[in-house]
């Protein structure tokens, strides 16, 4: 079984995935943003029994930055961890900027894109959408 590790900034907090990441997706929402302070954040949901903290966990802090979701992240760096969500206690989104080493996959698509950065282009020819992939959200532009 394949594993990846990651860790924080100041590398008091360290974790380990094992197997494989779920749909990889480069997040423009403007709180992916203002939380990484980033043009989007990259990021896969895997089970929450494929994680594992290595060290560190007593260092782990938490803010609710919605009803649903927590974001938990380094109290000393700040580094951005992992988020949990209520509704879903059995998944657990991931950053994939933390990790180390050869991921496998890569992103499959751009969602909320109504709340891209105005100064960011996307360049690339990912399918776009406005939520998450699925019924109620639609192909903004496939630059196909
Ligand atoms: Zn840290
Ligand atoms: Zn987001």
């Amino acid at each position: 079984m394949s594993k990846v590790t990651g860790k924080c900034l100041c590398e008091t907090v360290s974790y380990e995935i094992e197997g494989q990441l779920g749909p990889i997706f480069n997040c423009h929402c403007s709180k992916c943003r203002r939380w990484h302070g980033a043009a989007f954040r990259t990021r896969a949901s895997i089970r929450s029994d494929q994680f594992r903290w290595l060290s560190g966990e007593q260092n782990v802090t938490t803010y609710p930055s919605s009803e649903n979701v927590t974001k938990h992240f380094c109290r000393t760096c700040g580094s951005p961890l992992i988020s949990t969500y209520k509704d879903r206690p059995d998944v657990i989104g991931v950053p994939l900027g933390g990790l180390e080493g050869d991921i496998q996959g890569e992103p499959e698509a751009h969602i909320f894109i109504a709340s891209k950065a105005s100064w960011h282009q996307i360049t690339d020819s990912l399918p776009q959408f406005d939520s998450w992939p699925g019924s109620e959200s639609r192909v903004r532009n496939t630059n196909a």
